[in-house]
């Protein structure tokens, strides 16, 4: 059976970054397994700017920024691509079964990563009624349609969610000559990045419909119309303010979720609100030698962040397949008001961390409270939102203090 020290799971931007973390930290055989027939994962159908700037200090496209970062991978010729590979399962003693551009195999690894990225929600996951219509589609499938193979699947479109591929479609769609009527938005604020609000609606005059929901979509084989509703504060539709729009085409998006069904069924330690697997300062999940970051570990914003963690979790990997398994006891973070989800869950004292979080609702000059015996720190921020990850970075020196489990809170 064929060997290797790391084997990484996934070619998007974190598996790239973690193979590079590895090899920097002296891991000398890494071989990433991709499925697709390329390198950059989600990157290659993000043809519009806006990667890179803390990496690369450059606005890229999502292709130059996958470009940009493979360069990097080049210099080491422990790193090694496997495309057009699907892993099917993960053995319980680490061995891939793998199917694809070298039939079926199996590949035995001393250490995994997983950086499977997330899939979108469906019309099916969000329950949505009316006719079985064409046009019908998820934002990024729409976007794979018209960035990679040259089609534009509608001319008068409304889009379900203000999630960030949803507004950067309202542009791109725009720009390509479709009519996009209107976002609708079930939440009273959107899901999206200022900057992408402002950029792909504000200014092109497409109108953003908070507390708002598509209640049905209707038609005769291809979508005619949708019908909007207003929601109330407890996001229930207000009878009476039904109101029908034609179109024919309708996006979603409405969240993305972690891919992990590799490791749903191994018995591994999942979080329910991250949707990925839990894990230590080490990215290590709760199965000993599988690790795993980016979007399969808790859906991220900004790619930058992805490489940031996808390093980190390649330099653990490293460590530990070049020392073992981190000894010592972990300490747990105790989630308190405003913050819905903490990665990692738990942590080794002893050296750095960034803890990477999103609060629950919109917050301008807040506090991020972080306490515990012998520990308490206010670290204010300027403004919160649920769609935007916050990463606070913590000292050594302040986390050796603390006697016990680390809380986290937001203080207004
Ligand atoms: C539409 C959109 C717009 C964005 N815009 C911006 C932006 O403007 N600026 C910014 O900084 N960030 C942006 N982001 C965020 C950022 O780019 C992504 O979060 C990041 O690229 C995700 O990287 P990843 O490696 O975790 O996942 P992915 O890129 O999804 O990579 C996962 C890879 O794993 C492979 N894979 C999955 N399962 C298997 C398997 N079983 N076997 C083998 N391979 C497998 C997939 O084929 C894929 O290549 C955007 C994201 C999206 C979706």
């Amino acid at each position: 059976m064929r060997q290797v020290e790391l084997a990484v799971i996934g070619g998007g931007s974190a598996g790239m970054a973690a193979a590079l973390g590895a090899v920097e930290n002296g891991v000398k055989d890494v071989l990433i397994l991709e499925r697709s027939f390329e390198y950059g994962g989600i990157l290659e159908q993000c043809i519009h700017n806006g990667f890179g700037l803390h990496t690369f200090k450059e606005e890229l496209s999502g292709p130059a920024y996958a470009e940009r970062y493979h360069e990097l991978l080049e210099e080491y010729p422990e790193i090694s691509f496997q495309y057009e590979s699907a892993v099917l399962k993960i053995s319980e003693d680490n061995v891939l079964t793998v199917t694809g551009r070298n039939g079926y195999e199996e590949i035995k690894a001393k250490a995994i990563v997983l950086a499977t990225g997330c899939r979108e929600r469906s019309a099916g996951a969000i329950g949505l009624r009316g006719d079985r219509v064409q046009g019908v589609y998820t934002a990024g499938t729409a976007q794979q349609y018209l960035n990679k193979e040259g089609y534009l699947v509608g001319k008068r479109v409304f889009i379900l969610g203000s999630g960030d591929i949803g507004l950067i479609m309202a542009r791109r769609m725009t720009l390509e000559g479709a009519k996009v009527v209107g976002v609708a938005e079930l939440m009273p604020y959107s899901n999206g990045l200022a900057r992408n609000i402002k950029q792909c609606l504000e200014d092109f005059d497409i109108p953003l419909y908070l507390s708002h929901t598509v209640k049905a979509v209707h038609g005769k084989g291809r979508l005619e119309s949708i019908s909007l509703i207003a929601v109330d504060e407890n996001r229930q539709e207000i009878p009476g303010s039904e109101e029908i729009i034609p179109v024919d085409c309708l996006l979603l998006s409405v969240g993305l979720i972690p891919e992990n069904e590799l490791i749903e069924n191994m018995g591994i330690e999942m979080d329910k609100r991250t949707r990925g697997a839990v894990i230590d300062s080490t990215y290590m999940t709760s199965k000993e030698g599988i690790f795993a970051c980016g979007n399969a570990l808790h859906v991220h914003d900004l790619v930058d962040y992805v490489s940031e963690e996808g390093k980190r979790c390649g330099k653990a990997a490293a460590e530990y397949i070049l020392n073992g398994k981190k000894e010592g006891e972990r300490t747990k973070s105790v989630l308190h008001k405003g913050i819905s989800y903490m990665v990692p869950q738990s942590f080794y004292k002893g050296s750095d961390i960034d803890f990477m979080f999103r609060v629950t609702g919109i917050y301008k000059k807040a506090k991020i409270h972080v306490y515990g015996e012998g520990l308490d720190k206010r670290i204010p921020q300027i403004s919160l939102v649920p769609s935007e990850m916050v990463k606070i970075h913590m000292k050594k020196e302040d986390l050796d203090k603390l006697q016990g489990e680390l809380h986290w809170e937001v203080e207004e």
